[in-house]
């Protein structure tokens, strides 16, 4: 009997340790770089102010407000992994998994005899055990994972982890903690998103996107994004989801700018991996260049920082405000881990995440982290590149949540009231400018130990990170 227990153990780990060191990685070999990149992209980006808007004096701000935005699209992007995961729990022994019980029983047998005979009456428990979980694991025993997504007619299978249950663990974690979470029109500035899009993104990738998601309503089933190696799906909603989101993101700037205040934008698909002329890594448009780019068109306002505090390189801001002097964007990132070797194929990924690379205009400031860095050394290098952000007129950030300990994406050792700690040395640091944050990584909803429903350590880590920017 311990020897089962063992080996079904034994499996799950090997099965864990897979499904989260295969995610974020090489999404970019892919088909070539579209050539012909619109030329006015730079003077478009250069461009000064377009229209008149009136900004608040910043002594009337509320440090303390933040206005949570979300869109109803952004739950559905995606929302088929959650159909499987309920049709796999009805059924969730299934043939497969019987095959794979009796060969691990067999393979267990066999193992344990043979440690018997050859190694000593006291290693047949633990070869048996060896044993055991190789059988589960070679028989396919676990090859539905939770969040698995049959992709391309069923014949592959893709594990994601940006599930709409993340986005939801933590709008229910903020109503609990009596934040009013606002939904916003779904249309919201939907022509000023695709003006910016325009400008941001290269044409016939949008085209690609759009197509992907239209192919999806035709055959109700999940595709990649590109047809070859690439790991970032869309469904039917993901278009829409994205496009809602570039819209949310430009309502929040201008309701940071016309009226002070911090406004976090929970939405899905991030934006942080999106070049200009691919999706990957989970995002499929960047919003957040969107928003800088529109920001830069309010009068008055001359410079964007963006802090990414994502626990992976945020290489597609940094390859699409790589030509603009007035944006400013810092990444702390752990290194080789996700997009982090983005550079070493610059035909389709341009930007290297090593903190030699600071881009054409000299706006990029890369800081790297180390596996199994914490806050001691963290906060020094959150410091630093804070003072490369600090004379900006307004600041965005990419509020990834990964880079705890328990996220199996990244390597870093963060723990959630850290999280308050960046809050508060964002807080300290631009004081009462306009800041707008937008959901990112994280992935550790389903973990912790905390009562059900309050978002587990993702959403321990969203709370801290609230509390520290109010300054609590
Ligand atoms: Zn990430």
């Amino acid at each position: 009997m311990y020897a089962a227990l063992l080996f079904l153990i034994a499996g799950e780990f090997i099965s864990l340790h897979h499904a989260v060191s295969c995610y974020g990685c090489k999404t970019w070999a892919c088909s070539p770089l579209q050539k012909g990149r619109s030329s006015h992209l730079s003077q478009v980006l250069q461009s000064s102010t377009r229209r008149c808007t009136s900004l608040l004096d910043s002594s009337d701000i509320d440090s303390r407000d933040i206005e949570f935005l979300t869109t109803p699209s952004s739950l559905k992007h995606l929302s088929c992994i959650e159909k499987k995961v309920s049709r796999n729990s009805e059924s969730s022994w299934n043939d497969q998994k019987t095959a794979a019980a009796v060969g691990a029983i067999v393979f267990a047998t066999v193992l344990g005899y043979a440690g018997d005979i050859f190694l000593g009456p006291g290693v047949s428990f633990f070869t048996s055990s060896v044993g055991g979980g190789l059988g589960w694991k070679l028989l396919g025993g676990d090859s539905v994972r939770e969040n698995d997504i049959p992709v391309d007619g069923g014949k592959d299978k893709k594990f994601v982890v940006d599930v709409p249950a993340r986005l939801r663990a933590i709008l229910n974690r903020l109503s609990l903690e009596g934040h009013i979470v606002r939904k916003v029109e779904p249309k919201i500035k939907r022509g000023e998103a695709e003006r910016l899009v325009g400008l941001i993104h290269d044409f016939e990738y949008i085209k690609s996107l759009k197509d992907a998601c239209d192919k999806c309503l035709e055959t109700g089933k999940p595709r990649r994004l590109r047809q070859s190696y690439s790991r970032t799906l869309v469904d039917e909603n993901s278009y829409e989801a994205a496009m809602d989101a570039v819209g949310l993101w430009l309502h929040a700037t201008d309701r940071v700018l016309r009226g002070g205040g911090k406004a976090f934008v929970l939405v899905r698909p991030p934006s942080h991996h999106a070049t200009r002329s691919r999706g990957m890594g989970g995002c499929l448009v960047n919003a957040i260049a969107c928003a800088a780019i529109h920001a830069l068109e309010i009068n008055g306002i001359r410079s964007v920082g963006i802090l990414d505090v994502d626990a992976h390189f945020g290489n597609g801001i940094a390859n699409c405000i790589e030509e603009n002097q007035r944006i400013r964007y810092v990444s702390l990132h752990e290194h080789n881990r996700g997009m982090s070797l983005g550079g070493s194929r610059p035909e389709y990924d341009p930007r290297s995440p090593e903190e030699a690379d600071n881009g054409p205009s000299g706006n990029i400031c890369n800081i790297v982290l180390k596996k199994g860095e914490g806050w001691e050394t963290y906060e020094g290098k959150l410091m630093r590149g804070l003072a490369f952000l600090k004379d900006c007129d307004i600041l965005i950030v990419a509020a990834g949540f990964d880079a705890v300990k328990e996220d199996n994406t990244s390597g870093l050792s963060l723990v959630p009231e850290d999280f308050r700690a960046i809050g508060h040395c964002i807080n300290k640091t631009m004081e009462k400018k306009p800041i707008v944050f937008g959901l990112e990584g994280g992935y550790t909803h389903h973990m912790g130990g905390g009562p059900e429903g309050m978002g587990g350590v993702l959403g321990d880590c969203v709370a801290e990170f609230i509390e520290g920017l109010r300054g609590v």
